[in-house]
């Protein structure tokens, strides 16, 4: 008899070039990798910048040359968004003729002022005039989620409920379409990042069952925050990891994922540390918690 043979593991880091990577951004990507790497899986960086008035000249280059630094080495080419457009508008237009979408050209003002969550003014209106965005008819979206490492996750209804934006009114297609889009044409296996998505996923696997895919498994980082709430970003202007000390950071990176380096490595270069945390990684060391104050590892 043939032995069953479970499908390839296949990873991502999907950074968005807004600005080089910082300490948070570099334990997604080493988190995702080691979670790759343990399982002899594909680890696959993508470029996520889609969202073209927030990206920064230069920011691409600069970090794929820190992961190539820091030894995090991925497989095939880089995948870039913005060489996708064909593809995202070609979903977006499969989702029209299902009739699971629905334009609206509600302002940001009238939006802003609803508070939490879109409330459907455009549904029924049947819109083909003027800038038009394009949100998807909430489908039946769960609110909770099995998370590979937090377990039961519950998600705020109003999110679960809401008719997010697929396309901007400007032209710009949004995160969640082409983040489902891409994960299921990159054939991804799992998806490891920051707890700060972590309530977009319902979301998310609902797109991917609307599609006719199967939904990857979803596996989130505790987040590196400066104080509780505030989440070490581009926005904050969190420092660049580029020119730190490579295996210092390193370290300080493993034990925020609760993989602490033996004495022996101290010092060791990134290749040595790699190994050894691959041979050593084990998710359920990794805190629970959705997020940990950077200074106390650096
Ligand atoms: N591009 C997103 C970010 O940099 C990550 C998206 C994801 O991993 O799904 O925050």
């Amino acid at each position: 008899m043939m032995p069953v043979v479970p499908p390839a593991y296949r990873g991502r880091f999907a950074p968005s070039p807004s600005g080089p990577l910082h300490f948070g951004s570099l334990i997604a990507a080493v988190g995702s990798y080691l979670q790759a790497k343990s399982q002899q899986g594909q680890w696959l960086v993508r470029m996520e910048d889609i969202d073209k008035p927030r990206m920064q000249a230069g920011a691409a280059d600069s970090i794929l040359r820190t992961l190539e630094r820091y030894q995090l080495l991925w497989d095939g080419g880089v995948w870039v968004q913005s060489q996708r457009l064909d593809r995202y508008q070609q979903v977006l237009d499969l989702l029209k003729q299902q009739q699971l979408t629905y334009a609206c050209n509600c302002t940001r003002s009238r939006i802003q002022s609803l508070g939490q969550g879109y409330d459907g003014f455009c549904r029924d209106k049947n819109l083909t005039e003027g800038q038009l965005a394009w949100r998807l008819k909430a489908p039946a979206t769960a609110t909770s989620f099995t998370d590979q490492h937090a377990g039961e996750i519950q998600i705020p209804a109003t999110l679960a409920a809401e008719d997010y934006i697929l396309k901007r009114r400007d032209g710009l297609f949004a995160y969640q379409l082409v983040v489902v889009v891409d994960d299921m044409d990159q054939g991804i296996t799992e998806v490891v990042r920051g707890a700060d998505l972590i309530d977009l996923t319902s979301r998310q696997q609902a797109l991917f069952r609307l599609l006719g895919a199967a939904a990857p498994d979803y596996l989130h980082l505790p987040l590196a925050v400066l104080e509780p709430g505030f989440k070490l970003s581009k926005q904050n202007h969190a420092p660049a990891v580029e020119n730190w000390p490579v295996s210092e950071t390193l370290t300080a990176v493993l034990r925020f994922l609760g993989q602490s380096p033996p004495a022996e490595l101290i010092g060791a270069d990134a290749k040595e540390l790699l190994a050894w945390a691959c041979s050593a990684w084990q998710i359920r060391q990794i805190p629970r918690q959705n997020e940990q104050k950077a200074t106390d590892f650096l």
